[in-house]
Order: C-alpha cells, then sequence, then structure tokens
C-alpha cells in the first residue's frame, strides 16, 4: 500500500501533466488561495466521514463551502472516495508551499543592492547556472553548491521562476 506522502507525489505530479498546472499559473493567485482549496476538500471529506457526532458534519460540510476559493465548477468533491480527496487537499497545500516559497525567493531577489561591481537588481550567477542574490557574492569568493569559488559574474537577466538558486 502506498504512503500518504507517496499518493500526494504522484497526484502533484498529475497535476502538472494532466491538469496543465505550472508553476507560471500558480503564481498567479493570491497568497494562500491553493492551501484554503486543499482545506475545503479536507473539510469536505470530514462533513461525510467524521466519526465525531453528527452534528459536526454539517458544520464541516457548510464551511467547505464558504471557504472554497475558486468557482464552483472547479470544486470536484469524490463523496465515496474520502483518500482521494485527502490526496488532493494534500497536493493543494504542497502546491502552495512551493507557491509561497518561489514568491519569498523571488521578494528577496528583488532587494539587491548596487555595490561597487554591479548595479542595484543585478543577480550573481555562477558557471554552473546557480544564481545569488547575494549582494557581495562578486566581491569576496563565496563558495557555490557545485564547488566554484570564482565562476560568478554579473546578470542583468531576471531569473526565471524555474531558476536554481545558490545559498551562497
Ligand atoms: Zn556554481
Amino acid at each position: 500500500m502506498k504512503t500518504g506522502i507517496e499518493l500526494i507525489t504522484e497526484e502533484r505530479e498529475r497535476q502538472f501533466d494532466v491538469e496543465g498546472l505550472t508553476p507560471d499559473h500558480d503564481d498567479q493567485l493570491p497568497d494562500m488561495a491553493l492551501a484554503v482549496a486543499g482545506a475545503a476538500y479536507a473539510l469536505d471529506a470530514a462533513g461525510k466521514h467524521t466519526t465525531e457526532h453528527s452534528s459536526w458534519k454539517g458544520t464541516y460540510s457548510d464551511s467547505a463551502n464558504m471557504v472554497w476559493p475558486f468557482d464552483d465548477d472547479y470544486f470536484k468533491p469524490t463523496p465515496k472516495d474520502p483518500v482521494k480527496q485527502l490526496i488532493k487537499a494534500g497536493a493543494l497545500i504542497a502546491a502552495e508551499i512551493d507557491r509561497y516559497q518561489r514568491r519569498m525567493q523571488q521578494n528577496e531577489s528583488e532587494k539587491i543592492q548596487r555595490t561597487l561591481s554591479h548595479d542595484a537588481g543585478a543577480f550573481g550567477q555562477c558557471t554552473c547556472g546557480r544564481y545569488s542574490s547575494n549582494p557581495f557574492i562578486l566581491d569576496h569568493n563565496y563558495r557555490c553548491e557545485c564547488g566554484e569559488k570564482t565562476g560568478w559574474s554579473g546578470s542583468f537577466k531576471k531569473p526565471t521562476k524555474l531558476a536554481i538558486w545558490s545559498n551562497a
């Protein structure tokens, strides 16, 4: 039997391949919308399958409908298969984690200051391709994850959402 985390990983890949959900698409959403969508699926599953006092069922179901952040057409619960629904919930929350972290990273990279070696907004890029938003990356010999210390040069090309970042 596959574990929850394995099933969520598969669902996340399916979202990319079948539903065409891409990082670029996700990035246009407001913060936490995907997380709330995940919560709605979990609440809806609880509304049908909780073993708490039955009075909770209505509360959970109503809450699911109340918080669902997208058009109603996109809400596709599977009442007979709560596991499937929880996998969806987990995958949506994983998507939010990726999206939110990308956005924080992007904010970080926009803060780069002008130094003697490069203008404001320039990014350091290593010969291996990794970017750095460290404003001193060209002035000092910070070691990149690839092992290089002297591979850094300035790049004014804005890193894409899929850019790989160095912690140097
Ligand atoms: Zn490198």
